[in-house]
């Protein structure tokens, strides 16, 4: 399929654009079970960031399942198939150089792994939401965790589709013991010592 093409020569690069922007660019990917915080904690730190004049996006399952991956459903296959196209978005937003935070459940340590492959080192900062699953079933915001145990939502990851905990992530946040400020905080640190975003 793509041997006809030919990549056009980039003269706008990462490294001008992050001159230009005073920050570099890199995705904050952030994993978890549902309700252990990811989308509150991504759209936090954005907040924060873009109050020091930082260029984001966040991606979440919101913004995502309804367009990009529309067609898609929440089998083993379908899943993988969401997290590579979420990657490949991912990657052009982070060439674009912009500080990407993604919040999917994004289960599965193989399609993770796929993603970070994309990304040199230090562009691809995993952020693993632990939280217990009994905490995430009390929070149950989205009333999804009673529908799943009802059996009325199959594969629901957690209570009838595996959850795989990151083997070496770089951050892990304990959101069930931890205040979202403080989670925060611990993210905008880790970008400093990262040198995405200038220290202070
Ligand atoms: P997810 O995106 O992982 O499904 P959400 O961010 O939608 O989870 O929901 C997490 C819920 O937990 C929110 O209601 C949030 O206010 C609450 N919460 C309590 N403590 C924390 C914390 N330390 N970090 C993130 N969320 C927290």
């Amino acid at each position: 399929m793509s041997e006809n093409l030919i990549w056009h020569h980039v003269t706008v690069t990462r490294q001008k654009r992050a001159a230009q922007n005073g920050h570099k660019s890199a995705v904050l990917w952030f994993t978890g079970l549902s309700g252990s915080g990811k989308s509150t904690i991504a759209h936090a730190v954005e907040e924060q960031l873009f109050h020091i004049g930082c260029h984001t996006v966040v991606l979440d399952g919101d913004n995502v399942r309804h367009g990009l991956c529309a067609d898609l459903g929440f089998s083993v296959q379908n899943r993988s198939e969401n997290i590579r196209r979420i990657g490949e978005a991912t990657k052009l937003f982070v060439e674009a150089g912009l500080i990407t935070l993604t919040a999917f459940i994004s289960p599965f340590c193989a399609d993770r792994d796929k993603v970070r492959e994309l990304f040199v080192a230090g562009d691809y900062l995993e952020v693993y939401c632990r939280c217990t699953l009994d905490c995430c079933e009390q929070r149950d915001i989205k009333g999804f965790y009673q529908r799943a145990r009802a059996g009325e939502i199959k594969e629901f990851t957690g209570i009838s589709s595996p959850y795989e905990v990151p083997n070496d992530p770089e951050l892990i946040l304990d959101t069930d013991q931890l205040t979202v400020d403080e989670c925060v905080q611990k993210v905008i640190l880790l970008l400093r010592k990262q040198g995405v975003i200038p220290s202070d």
